[in-house]
């Protein structure tokens, strides 16, 4: 099914959202906006259809780019099924993208054309606020928020209402893209968009080196990116998951044990065990028990963000009783420098997700977040977009 569309409004951002930015409107399309094919869910069913829209058209510090893939990511399940709360739709997630640039705005200084372009889950911030000054943009403070790639509200271009990068196109500021070498693995690098770094990013931020104890919470798109950096930066790497299927994988990218928690004999004996825990888990867990694994001076690494309906629960007495030397922090995707840093030592280092390649058909997608919901995705999943109208 094709369907013509011009957007209404769309508010609710990935990390929380701004009522104010909701209420604005968008501002009428352009003559030289930028006629997009993509996929989109009507209501949370995940039910992906043809959809057409247009973006905004390429300012001066833009640069436009044929999508070659787009990762999915379990955020995309979070946000098609309403998981996190109310949703505005017609909606093309996709925050985990790369293509080749085809224009650019005549102030672009670090792109052109025909260059690899990268974009992540965010587009566009104040580049003012304290937040973006230190270089991390997620958590710019301006109007609420960064603007998200997609279920946003782009205030810098007329309102317009962001749609992700399960599309053939993105119109996005240069200074929101990465530069992505042509040496890259290029099917590859979309997830390092999403899942790459917001993994590098905490391990980074708890120091993470040689010798350490590092465990790895939750084995799927994120884990096996934050098992290979951890690898990469020599630690000694525990990872945790609730199946046996991935015991081998785990050890063969370099995890020297592999824990399944559903098992108690596998559990036994890891108290007090690791400097640095990094959890990616999606779902209700025991928290708790992740604490009591943290050595003195542990620190325990937040990522993964279960439904509103499956929230983890750490008391005030547990947060007290693990002291000033167990430190529990969140952490979101990481800024545009780290972002492009992360890159740059994932192709370096050659570390990349492993990747399924599916073409953007609707069942095909509907498919696919089927077995990411069964835990069924080894590793991510990736769309070949340029394939959208060949089907
Ligand atoms: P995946 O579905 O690819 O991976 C999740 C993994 O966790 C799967 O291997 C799953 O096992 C495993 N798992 C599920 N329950 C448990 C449990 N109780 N204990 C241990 N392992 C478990 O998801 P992603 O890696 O794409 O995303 C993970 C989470 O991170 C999501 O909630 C996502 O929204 C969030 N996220 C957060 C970001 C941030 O900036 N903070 C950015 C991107 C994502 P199985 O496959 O067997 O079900
Ligand atoms: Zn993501």
């Amino acid at each position: 099914m094709r369907r013509t569309i011009l957007m209404a409004v769309s508010a609710l951002m990935m990390f929380g959202g701004t009522a104010e930015a909701a209420k604005k409107q968008p501002k009428a399309v352009q003559p030289d906006s930028v006629e997009t094919r993509a996929l989109a869910v009507f209501e949370a069913n995940g039910h992906f259809v043809r959809y057409d829209f247009k973006r905004h058209p390429v300012g001066d510090h833009d640069i436009e780019m044929d999508i070659l893939y787009a990762g999915i990511c379990h955020s995309d399940l979070h946000h098609v099924f309403a998981d996190w709360g109310k949703e505005t739709f017609p909606m093309v997630p996709g925050h985990e993208i790369v293509g080749r640039v085809v224009r650019v705005g005549k102030d672009v200084t670090r792109f052109k054309v025909g260059d690899y372009a990268g974009i992540g889950c965010m587009i566009g911030s104040c580049r003012e606020c304290d937040a973006c000054k230190a270089g991390h943009e997620q958590y710019c403070t301006a109007e609420g928020s960064a603007v998200m790639t997609y279920h946003g509200i782009d205030r810098f271009n007329g309102n317009e209402p962001t749609q992700g990068g399960y599309s053939d196109k993105y119109v996005v500021a240069e200074d929101f893209a990465i530069q992505v070498p042509a040496d890259a693995e290029i099917e590859k690098v979309a997830p390092l968009m999403c899942a790459g770094i917001t993994t590098f990013s905490p391990l980074m931020q708890a120091g993470v080196r040689a010798g350490m104890k590092v465990g790895v919470a939750g084995f799927g798109g994120l884990g096996h990116m934050g098992v290979q950096y951890a690898v990469s930066m020599g630690a000694d790497v525990t990872v945790f998951d609730i199946t046996e299927d991935k015991r081998e994988l785990a050890l063969r990218m370099g995890a020297t044990r592999y824990v399944n928690v559903t098992n108690p004999d596998d559990i036994k004996g890891l108290d007090d065990t690791f400097d640095v825990i990094l959890s990616t888990i999606p779902a209700s867990y025991d928290m708790k028990m992740y604490l009591r694994m943290l050595k003195y001076d542990g620190q325990l690494a937040i990522v993964g963000l279960p439904a509103t309906r499956n929230q983890t629960s750490l008391t005030v007495g547990n947060i007290v009783m693990a002291g000033q030397h167990k430190r529990i922090f969140g952490s979101q995707i990481g800024g545009i420098r780290e972002t492009q840093q992360m890159l740059d030592y994932s192709v370096q280092h050659h570390i990349y997700p492993l990747v399924e390649v599916i073409q953007p058909e609707g069942t095909a997608i509907d498919r696919a977040y089927q077995n990411v919901q069964d835990g069924k995705v080894h590793f991510r999943y990736v769309i070949d977009m340029q394939q959208i109208d060949n089907k």
